[in-house]
């Protein structure tokens, strides 16, 4: 079996594939109505919040756009924070919808540094809503929400945050935190298939959505909202993942947060003890090393992309490159998910034997 472990997909278990391989059902029916309210409760108690949950077909990027559109008008200022591929991707969004983008960068590999945060606010009376991305999955960073949250909140802004590749597997208390729109994606920590975004909605978020004007009709939050109180999406639901999100949600609650993070947070370790054990250096520092991936400067003078391409060849083992700027600067082993520690020893004994061949040596 093939070892997958870059951020999403992820693997599934059995019981999950299982579940993928059901018959269809009515989607206007009640046993899909069952299913929907069960997956929301679930979500709810790995979101931390008792905020409104809405369940949306298409991929994380499509739930990216629909925060934006939702929540915004074309002419508003927003705080984009940003400190890689995804937290542009989000400011890309709000751009092209017509939102007056005030970009906030930190250079990739470096952590949000929430008192530039507040300076930036301070300096941007205007600013209706800070865009943020929890965990950076392009650098493998987590940004301190819980501290940029609360500089957020002193000053009363919006708070849209995208968590595709934390929630469910690094601890995000979404109301705790103050976060008024979250955005997940089921093939990253959730055990389930690509094809849901899931959105948590807090007060204040409904109140900015009543006035958002950036056109919307696919992605409406208020329509999503009406349906999923009769138990019902507004267009046809990728069924086959609700029913794999439903099962790789009792999973996850069978072994419980605490211990999904602490799970997460093992794996993690034992990824960036074992790389650096080889002479390699992590591309971020432990403080803000992400949970769910692990992203390794690739050594100078080894070609990573031949590098990888053996690893998949010879050892069924997959890692994931790096993107734009970063692309053949360093490599990112995914670890979300249903992942345990003997996925991450596997790729460090493949790594042990691959990259001397590729003529790395180590100094350590
Ligand atoms: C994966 C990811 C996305 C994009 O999700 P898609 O499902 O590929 O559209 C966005 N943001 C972050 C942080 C991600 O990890």
């Amino acid at each position: 079996m093939q070892n997958l472990r870059i951020p999403g997909p992820t693997p599934l278990p059995e019981e999950v594939l299982k579940a993928l391989s059901r018959q269809m059902i009515n989607h206007r029916g009640p046993e899909f109505k069952k299913i929907l309210v069960d997956v929301t409760d679930k979500l709810k108690k790995l979101f931390q919040t008792r905020n409104d949950i809405l369940l949306l077909t298409g991929s994380g990027t499509g739930g990216m756009e629909a925060v934006i559109v939702n929540t915004l008008s074309p002419g508003d200022k927003v705080l984009s924070v940003s400190n890689g591929a995804f937290g542009d991707r989000f400011a890309n969004i709000a751009k092209r919808f017509g939102a007056e983008v005030v970009p906030l960068k930190f250079e990739w590999g470096k952590p949000v540094d929430p008192d530039a945060v507040r300076r930036a606010l301070q300096a941007e009376p205007q600013v209706q809503a800070v865009l943020v991305t929890h965990n950076e999955t392009s650098t493998g960073i987590t940004n301190d929400l819980a501290s940029i949250s609360s500089v957020v909140k002193e000053f009363g802004k919006l708070l849209l945050v995208d968590a595709i590749s934390s929630l469910g597997s690094i601890d995000l208390p979404v109301d705790k935190w103050h976060c008024d729109v979250t955005v997940t994606g089921s093939q990253k920590g959730w055990m389930a298939p690509p094809g849901l975004a899931m959105v948590s909605v807090s007060q204040e978020g409904w109140q900015a959505i009543a006035k958002a004007k950036m056109p919307r009709f696919y992605w409406d939050f208020t329509q999503a909202k009406s349906d999923a109180d009769k138990g019902q999406t507004p267009w046809t639901p990728a069924v086959s993942v609700f029913y794999a999100l439903q099962t790789g949600l009792d999973i996850m609650l069978a072994e419980g947060l605490p211990n999904i993070f602490a799970r997460h947070a093992r794996v993690a370790k034992a990824a960036r003890t074992g790389v650096r054990a080889l002479g390699l250096s992590t591309f971020a520092e432990e403080y803000c090393a992400s949970n769910t991936v692990t992203a390794v400067t690739a050594p100078d003078g080894i070609d990573i992309k031949k590098v990888l391409k053996t690893l998949e060849e010879q050892y069924q083992i997959v890692l994931a490159g790096g993107q734009s700027r970063l692309d053949g600067k360093i490599f990112r082993i995914g670890h979300l998910g249903w992942v345990n520690e003997a996925d991450i020893a596997a790729v460090i004994a493949a790594l042990k034997v691959v990259l001397p061949q590729a003529g790395f040596r180590s100094t350590t």
